[in-house]
């Protein structure tokens, strides 16, 4: 075969491929809170939009802790039904290492995550997107046509593939599959979630967050009321290994939850063994690149997650917003080139708050003594969520009187830290 016919059936055989292919102006990967959103808005401003989820149920084994502000729920522009809310609460309630206590009141709700997803997705197909469960992206191939980038042919596991896409929006989490198969960024590192679900737990409908490095060095444990004295019990921990021995040890310390009885949550198979659920977090902060050629990153996909709490729906939910705008605004002017799309990191850029600033703010809290992180809480007023320049200057005060030298150390980043946690700074 000569040079010529060689190339003409190459070209015959990219045709068929292409050909064969499901097309679609927007390809989500993954069915979370991301993806559903990605999906929801797409389809609002009138894209075609695929959506493909690795596994064969939405929302299966949840891995949150299942809190979401009332900002996060106003932002997503949509009335939440009943079904998916386990309870309402009042906000966040620090617990610090001598048991002082500080609330960051904000109303939200506890969700049935699980439910959450799938509604999302119900109100995405309502609106046109088509949802392709147990289908796993593994391969992108560049197409182009008289040199110019297209978009890309999508391959993988499952019925819906090969998908022509003009664009990908990597809703993956943290597998971040777009970032992998076309090496866009370098794998974040991650910190381990670990929870019960337990009964009967005492609540006045606060989220307790207890920092108590006794039992998570860099990290803290929780109790999420849910509805009927349901409630998830848990951790996130640098220490991987570590995370179900020291959850255990928190529980068995703790003579409020060391009589109640640990359950499968309702969404796992009866009959199966009773443990835990979970799953990690990137904390390396937004990927280096959350855009390219034909590809979108939102949520835990491009890094987003909050620093101190390492709350990353509310992040996912609005980033997956920015990039169904941008992706509608590339499809209209038909340039999916990552020219166009440049204007996605500059919308998440202007929006969310900044990421290394809290990360100081993380490490300097972490850095501080268990007796230390007590003296600066007792410092701060009952309430945190609205100190304001007066109710800073009186914690710098009480902070210079108590214990001078504290003030040296690094520890406004600390409180600021607790301030950029708050749901309007996409905390949670
Ligand atoms: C223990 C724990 C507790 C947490 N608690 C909270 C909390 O209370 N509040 C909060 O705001 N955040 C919490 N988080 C973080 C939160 O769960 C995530 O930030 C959020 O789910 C991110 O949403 P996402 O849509 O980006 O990704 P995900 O929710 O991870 O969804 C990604 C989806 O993509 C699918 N997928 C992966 N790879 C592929 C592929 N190749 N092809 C097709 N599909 C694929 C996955 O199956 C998954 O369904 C918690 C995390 C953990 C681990």
């Amino acid at each position: 075969m000569n040079i010529l016919s060689y190339k003409r059936l190459v070209d015959a055989l990219v045709f068929f491929r292409l050909f064969m292919a499901t097309t679609c102006d927007v390809l989500v990967v993954g069915a979370g809170p991301g993806g559903g959103s990605a999906a929801l808005h797409a389809s609002r401003l009138g894209l075609d939009v695929m959506v493909i989820e690795d596994h064969n149920e939405i929302g299966t084994p949840v891995h949150c802790g299942e809190c979401i502000s009332d900002v996060a729920v106003s932002n997503l522009d949509l009335e939440l039904p009943i079904e998916v809310i386990s309870k309402r609460v009042h906000g966040i309630r620090v617990i610090f290492p001598d048991g002082t206590k500080k609330c960051l009141t904000e109303k939200g709700y506890v969700l049935e995550k699980h439910l959450f997803e799938q509604w999302l997705m119900e109100q995405a197909v309502d609106f046109g997107a088509k949802f392709f469960p147990d289908n796993k992206l593994q391969t992108m191939e560049r197409i182009e046509e008289d040199g110019r980038f297209v978009g890309h042919l999508c391959n993988g596991k499952g019925d819906a593939f090969p998908i022509r896409a003009r664009i990908v929006i990597d809703a993956s989490g943290v597998a971040g599959v777009c970032s992998k198969i076309l090496e866009l960024n370098e794998r974040p590192k991650v910190i381990a979630g670990m929870q019960y679900e337990m009964l009967e737990v005492p609540t006045d409908d606060y989220l307790d967050f207890y920092i108590w490095p006794e039992y998570v060095e860099k990290g803290y444990l929780w109790m999420i009321p849910k509805c009927d004295g349901r409630a998830n019990v848990g951790l996130v921990t640098e220490d991987k290994s570590g995370a179900v021995k020291e959850l255990d040890r928190f529980i068995s310390d703790m003579p409020e939850f060391n009589q109640l009885e640990i359950v499968n949550p309702p969404w796992r198979d009866d009959g199966r063994k009773i443990r835990g659920f979970g799953g990690t977090i990137p904390i390396s902060g937004p990927h280096k690149r959350t855009h390219s050629d034909g590809v979108l990153l939102i949520g835990d996909a491009a890094g987003f997650t909050s620093p101190l709490f390492e709350g990353g729906s509310h992040l996912a939910l609005k980033s997956a917003q920015f990039a169904a705008i941008t992706a509608a605004d590339a499809i209209s002017k038909n340039d999916v080139s990552a020219s166009v799309l440049g204007s996605y990191p500059q919308k998440w850029k202007s929006e969310f708050p900044p990421y290394e600033k809290i990360l100081r703010g993380k490490s300097a809290l972490y850095s501080l003594s268990e007796q230390d992180m007590s003296i600066m809480a007792r410092c701060f007023p009952e309430e945190m969520s609205n100190m304001g320049v007066s109710g800073k200057s009186m914690v710098v005060l009480r902070l210079l009187l108590r214990r001078p030298s504290l003030f040296f150390r690094r520890i406004i980043p600390a409180m600021l830290a607790f301030g950029y946690s708050r749901a309007k700074h996409y905390g949670w």
